[in-house]
Parts: structure tokens; sequence; C-alpha cells
């Protein structure tokens, strides 16, 4: 489905002109007369936009708008307002109250069209953020910070450099943003540097007879640009640059000559989405590490390491190459617990963690498998070489004793460790293990702290 847009409007006309424009694009519209019905269905619809006219009859778009944004259930939902070409009151009101964008009335159909795509495309990347974040906040996570927006990066790229000295001149005081104006030629050059921006305002055309929409796609092109703001001046008489910049993926458009204040708030505007799509983004990255990672060790935990065997396994099919599995189980630990207490116990364990992690190749994967067990999976590695390295980590286990935060107290550990080869016969994971698993088992019969190598026969 294109997506749901709620219109409100008191004149019944105008909401029908603009409901025949957006159906014949295919999007579910529906209606409002009232603010306070708006509110109403926003909140009981979820639409995905909203689109206000200026006056509401039971109160202003700027004062719905505020009220949509100060409430949780619809904070999210872009909100467009329709304002009359002239009046920079009113679009400047309607900014400060939190409007994402606005539409010039009388509507031109292609830029209301191209403007909702590109607002429904923004949707599309953060909803899924959104929706693992709120997943998070029902599992009992701390909650996001709400809405602060320090300052941020915004980079001016102008027709050439006056023009974005002018632009400079005119948002001073304006906004605490850093500002840096950077030229059109080298722009990819400064984003490969790892200079990256927020927020970048680009102007449509440049001095030497280019395009500025051609840095659209370059930038959205940079994963450290992907998700930055992009705001492009275009000319007042030249409509077709702005429905284009809107679909090659600008979040804005403003006409050159408008008011620096008007321009510092849709900065502002694009800088607050892109932060908080930044602070959504890291706090479900943090989710999926907790669900991936051991918090004692630090290492990979079962739940990742199992899948990731399979993905070892098929490549190594493919590719003909050897890959070998080990399975490690410390000896006698129960003793050490009993000897030194479990808080010991937890510190040979996390020590251990590191010792496997500093023999060990990058392409390895080291992961805690149970409780004082843990797996390696070495992909693209023989026999002489598994034995080797399995070797070398018996050895580097019980070389030295761990000494411990509490007193020092130097603890003793060794492991024996099973050893199990994959890659060229079509044996399935779990047959693998449990080939491991076995020769586990017989490493601790023989008297522990050795490898044993399995076999598909015994
Ligand atoms: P074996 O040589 O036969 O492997 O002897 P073992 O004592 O290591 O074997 P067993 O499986 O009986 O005991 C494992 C012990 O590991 C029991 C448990 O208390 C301890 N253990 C498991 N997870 C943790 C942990 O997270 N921290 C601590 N401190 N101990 C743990
Ligand atoms: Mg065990
Ligand atoms: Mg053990």
């Amino acid at each position: 489905m294109a997506g749901r847009i709620l219109i409100v409007d008191n004149v019944p006309t105008s909401r029908i002109i603009l409901k025949v424009k957006l159906s014949k694009a295919f999007y579910e519209v529906m209606q409002a007369a009232s603010g306070r019905e708006a509110m109403a269905c926003a909140i009981k619809d979820q639409p995905d936009i909203i689109i206000l006219d200026t006056d509401l009859g039971d109160m202003s778009a700027h004062e719905l708008c505020a009220l949509l944004k100060s409430t949780p259930a619809t904070r999210y939902v872009p909100v467009l307002i329709a304002t009359p070409a002239d009046d920079t009151e009113a679009k400047i009101a309607a900014l400060k109250a939190g409007a994402d964008e606005f539409l010039t009335k009388p509507i031109d159909e292609p830029t209301l069209i191209a403007r909702v795509r590109a607002l429904m495309r923004a949707l599309a990347t953060t909803d899924e953020l959104r929706r693992r974040n709120n997943t998070a906040h029902a599992l009992g996570f701390a909650e996001a910070p709400a809405s602060f927006t320090a300052p941020g990066k915004i980079s001016l790229v102008g027709r050439n450099a006056e023009d974005a000295m002018t632009w400079r001149a005119g948002l001073r005081g304006l906004i605490n943003d850093d500002i840096d104006i950077v030229h059109a030629d080298r722009l990819l050059e400064t984003i490969a540097n790892g200079h990256a921006a927020d927020v970048y305002l680009i102007s449509s055309d440049m001095s030497d007879g280019g395009s500025g929409l051609r840095l659209i796609a370059d930038i959205r092109a940079r994963h450290n640009t992907r998700s930055a703001g992009i705001v492009v001046v275009h000319e007042d008489q030249n409509r077709d640059d702005a429905v284009m910049a809107l679909d090659l993926g600008a979040n804005d458009v403003i006409t050159r000559g408008s008011d620096p204040e008007e321009m510092a708030l849709r900065l502002r505007s694009q800088m607050r989405r892109k932060i908080q799509a930044d602070v959504l983004r890291t706090s479900v990255d943090e989710d999926l590490r907790l669900a991936m990672m051991d918090p004692l060790t630090g290492l990979y935990n079962r739940r990742y390491a199992l899948p990731y065997l399979t993905q070892v396994m098929q490549q190594s099919v493919a590719s003909g190459q050897h890959f070998a599995i080990m399975l490690i189980d410390l000896d006698h630990f129960k003793g050490v617990n009993d000897t030194f207490g479990h808080a010991i116990g937890d510190q040979v364990l996390t020590e251990v963690a590191k010792r496997l992690r500093d023999n060990m190749r990058g392409i390895d994967l080291i992961a805690r498998f149970g409780g004082e067990e843990f797996l390696i999976c070495m992909p693209m590695t023989s026999l002489v070489q598994a034995r080797a390295a399995a070797e070398r980590v018996r050895s580097v286990l019980c070389a030295t004793p761990v000494a411990t935060a509490a007193d020092g107290t130097p603890v003793s550990t060794s492991a024996s460790i099973g050893l199990s080869m994959g890659g060229t016969k079509h044996v399935g994971i779990e047959t693998l293990l449990e080939i491991a698993d076995r020769a586990l088992y017989h490493a601790k019969a023989e008297g522990r702290n050795q490898v044993t190598l399995g076999s598909y026969a015994a």
C-alpha cells in the first residue's frame, strides 16, 4: 500500500480537491474537518502523513501541529502545512510549531506528490528502527533521550563561494550548528576523508553550468552521509528542479531568496530529524549487540554462533575448503568456584576469553557456548592447521595461572578440547557439533588437558 494520509481542512471543497489529487497517486486518504477531529483521527488511525490547512476552524494549523508534536502517539508523524505563497509569517509560525514541511497554495500537483513521496520514503527507513526501538522499550530497555538536539554540522554547497557566504551571513545568529562551506567539486572528497555533515544545503544549479542535483545521489550513496538531511535551494520559477530534487532523495526544497529565518528553521528541522534517527539507530544497534553478545566475556553467544556456523559451512562447501570447529570445556571448573568463589570463577572465564581472542585469527569466530564451554570456528583451515591451533589454545590456557583481582591468588586452569572438521562432505552443523562433543568427552575421559580429534565413524 502506498501510504495513509490525513487531510485536515474546515472547507469541504478544499478537502475534496486535495483528496482527488492524492487518491490518483494511490494514497489512502482520511479527512477531518477540525483540529479536534484531526487529533482523534491521528491517534486512532495512525496516518503516515498529516496535511493541514492554515485555518482549521477551531484552531490554527500551528496550534494543531504543536499539539501533534507534543503527543507521544503522534509525535513522529510528519506534518505538512499548506500556506499562501507570500505569507512568510505563517510559514515561520508553522515551522516553529514543529511542522516538517509546508506546501505553497495553490497546491501544485507534481510538487505535492513529490513531497509526499519523499516523506513516505524517509518514513520507510525510520519505521523499522522505531518498531525495534518500541519493542526494546516494551521489553524494559531504557528510553532513548527524547529530543536533545546538540549542535550538529551543516555544509553549504552554494552555486559558487559567494553564494554560500551569503547564506552563511544570513544564518548567522539564527543557528547554533557548525556551518562550513564546501565547493561542489570537492564535496565527495571531503566526505571520503571522513568529514560528513548532518545536513547539506545545496544549490540546484552551479555557476559552472552543472547541476547540484547530481550531488544528492552521491550523498545518499556514501555510508557516512546516507541518512544526512538534504535541503535544495532552487530558482522560484523552476518547479521541475524542486520536484526532481525531492524525487532524487532531497528531504526538503526552498526557493532561492527566501527569508533567512525560514531557511534556518528548515535546516533545524532536518537536523532534528537526522539526530532523532541517529539516536534510534544507536539504540537499535545496542539492542542487537545485547542480543548476540555474552555480557561477561564480550564474546558472541550461542544464539549468534549457530546460524553463523551454518553460513560458514555453506561457503565452505561451495569453495571446497575445510573448516574446523573446536569445543573447549574448562577442566574441573566447579572446583574453582568451590575453592575461590563464584566471583573469582567469573574472572577466570573472562581471562580465558581474552586468551582465546589473543590467540586466534580475525576471521575465527569465538563464542561462549555455555557456562564454562567455548566454541571456536575456523574457516578455511586444514586439519594440520586446526590441530596446531587447538594445541596452541590448550597450552596457552594452562601455561600461566590466572592472576585474579581479589588478592592476586593465582588460579590454575586447563581445558579439554574436542575438534571436528567440516566442509567437504555434506555433514550438517548439528552432526559436526556432536562429533566435537564426543571428542571432547574422550579428551575428558583420557585425563583432561588435551585435544582429541573427532571422526565421523566414532
Ligand atoms: P569437567 O572437567 O568434567 O568439565 O568438570 P567441571 O567441574 O568443569 O564440570 P561441570 O560441568 O560439572 O561444572 C561446570 C561448572 O561451571 C559448574 C558451574 O558452577 C560453573 N559455571 C558455569 N557457568 C559459570 C559462570 O558463569 N560463572 C562461574 N563462576 N561459574 C560457572
Ligand atoms: Mg561443562
Ligand atoms: Mg568443565
